[in-house]
């Protein structure tokens, strides 16, 4: 629907990844006019999904920067902003090994930086020691982080914007902002979907700020694409992995190395590279760097060898060095604009972005709060609905639902043993999943051995019920669509 009348806004988060959702979550604690503007058919579609989803402690960025004070101060929010908000996080621990008995003094490095940002607890661990922790690691020496964890990235940045929501926030998908103007002291905002007014932005565009923030005639900065592959293993690979496993970051990767990670459900993901490329939406996998993933991660994790894999996919860091330049480090930039005033940028927000958003939403809240009264919510609700999964229900309750509610007995995707009831309720979410993706991210539909081999058909045929017609079926919108015509009449 296009809006024809544009109401004034009081904040537009253009951009709907994790920290823009943050950032609108924060904001609807307090009695303002909300509204975030996605590009995307649904959140989280851009590097808040394709990442390592590891809560950082903030020891491997200098300490100083706003890298580190964000990680740390996100660290102090986002255990208890998951249990808020009932998104699936546990608190692991990690190990970074040194597989060499020299590179222990890269391991002390790594402790002194963290110890200077504040990061609670870290200790140096022997061979003995890594053995205890983490059985499946080896090393000579390791640091060890017992605070660092692991969330799903996606289900928690769809979370903070349904909390948001209920907190009277609008969220507007498939509205890619296209042109800035400005008039009577406010920002429009032109997109397919209306033209929309407001006092403050905070352009949220990850990967695309810079073009974003271009189209308001700022040009500050340029944003460079880097790529980072990942593999996912099975779930039942065999192979039970307690916590992260890292190596020491390798001097001559931009990134911080090849580390193995354990998701929620016990899948284990290698990766990532990290390989500047030349097109922001190239999220492509490649033979070699797969080689390279599996060559590496083998190093630290030999038992890897037995497993097989199931899926690969790619993120892209925004990074605000440029690959050709000396310079290593980017640090994140969060900063209103000088010719701009109420024109608030987010650059350059690469790892440990996830774990900073919450830190960074309360900086940009600081900032708006310095230039306009911001009044808190009385009936501000910090929670969204609870979701129930079939998969973590015990005999009891799982006959007891299927009693009540034949949908519950449906079995829709029979390797994360996701029921109709549950695709249901995902697609009558507050944004009406309606691609194959936003349904997986909801569900877990798809995500399991058969890689959607059982489900899709009978989404699709959920989707038809719903009234979505089959031929505007898409993986994620745009031209991936599923169907591209009829067999018979
Ligand atoms: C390989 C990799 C591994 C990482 N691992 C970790 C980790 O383990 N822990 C950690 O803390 N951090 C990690 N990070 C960093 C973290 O993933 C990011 O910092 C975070 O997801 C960035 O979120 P965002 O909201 O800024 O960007 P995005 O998620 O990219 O969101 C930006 C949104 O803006 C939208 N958009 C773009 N242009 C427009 C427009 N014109 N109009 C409207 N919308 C628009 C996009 O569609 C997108 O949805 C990792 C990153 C990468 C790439």
């Amino acid at each position: 629907m296009v809006e024809k009348k544009s109401a004034v806004y009081d904040v537009v988060v253009i951009g709907g990844g994790v920290v823009g959702c943050a950032v609108l979550r924060e904001l609807s604690r307090y009695d303002l006019n909300l509204l975030l503007l996605e590009r995307e058919t649904d959140l989280a579609e851009g590097v808040s999904k394709g990442n390592s989803g590891v809560i950082h402690a903030g020891f491997n960025v200098p300490a100083g920067s706003l890298k580190a004070k964000t990680n740390v101060a996100g660290l102090g929010m986002i255990y208890g902003l998951a249990a808020e908000l009932g998104v699936p996080h546990r608190k692991t621990g990690k190990l970074v090994v040194a597989l060499a008995g020299e590179d222990r003094g890269r391991l002390e490095g790594l402790k002194t930086e963290g110890d200077k940002s504040g990061v609670p607890d870290l200790e140096l661990v022997d061979e003995a020691a890594i053995r205890r922790l983490e059985p499946l690691a080896r090393g000579r020496w390791a640091l060890y982080s017992p605070h660092t964890g692991i969330i799903s990235p996606y289900e928690f940045t769809i979370a903070l914007a349904e909390c948001a929501t209920q907190n009277d926030a609008r969220v507007l998908l498939e509205a890619p902002v296209e042109a800035v103007g400005f008039d009577g002291g406010l920002f429009r905002l032109s997109t397919p979907k209306g033209t929309f007014a407001a006092r403050f932005v905070v352009n949220s565009a990850g990967p695309f700020a810079d073009d974003v923030a271009r189209l308001a005639g700022i040009d500050d900065y340029r944003i460079f694409p880097y790529r980072g592959e990942y593999l996912i293993s099975d779930k039942d690979c065999g192979l039970r992995l307690g916590m992260p496993v890292y190596p020491v970051p390798p001097r001559d990767d931009p990134g911080l190395g090849i580390h193995i990670t354990p998701t929620l459900e016990g899948n284990i993901i290698l990766g990532p590279s990290a390989e500047p490329v030349d097109d922001k939406r190239d999220v492509a996998s490649t033979r070699k760097v797969i080689a390279r993933i599996k060559a590496e991660s083998g190093r630290l994790m030999p038992e890897l060898a037995r497993i097989s894999f199931i899926h690969s996919y790619a993120g892209i860091r925004p990074k605000l060095v440029d690959p050709s330049g000396k310079d290593r480090f980017g640090d994140f930039v969060v900063e209103e604009s000088g010719l701009r005033p109420g024109w608030i940028s987010l650059l350059g927000i690469e790892s440990p972005g996830l774990t900073s958003a919450p830190a960074i939403a309360r900086m940009v809240a600081g900032m708006i709060g310095a230039k306009t009264d911001l009044r808190p919510k009385p009936d501000f609700n910090p929670t969204r609905p609870l979701r129930t999964r079939f998969a973590n229900l015990g005999d009891n309750e799982r006959a007891e639902r299927v009693a009540n509610d034949a949908d519950w007995g449906e079995m829709i995707c029979r390797c994360e043993h996701v029921t109709r009831a549950e695709v249901v309720a995902a697609l009558r979410n507050p944004f009406g999943a309606r691609t194959m993706d936003a349904v997986k991210r909801r569900t877990r539909c798809g995500m399991g051995r058969c890689q959607g081999g059982f489900c899709t058909p009978r989404i699709v045929k959920i989707l038809q019920d719903e009234g979505v017609l089959v031929e505007r079926i898409t993986k994620r919108g745009g031209g991936s669509r599923l169907f591209f015509g009829r067999l018979k009449g």
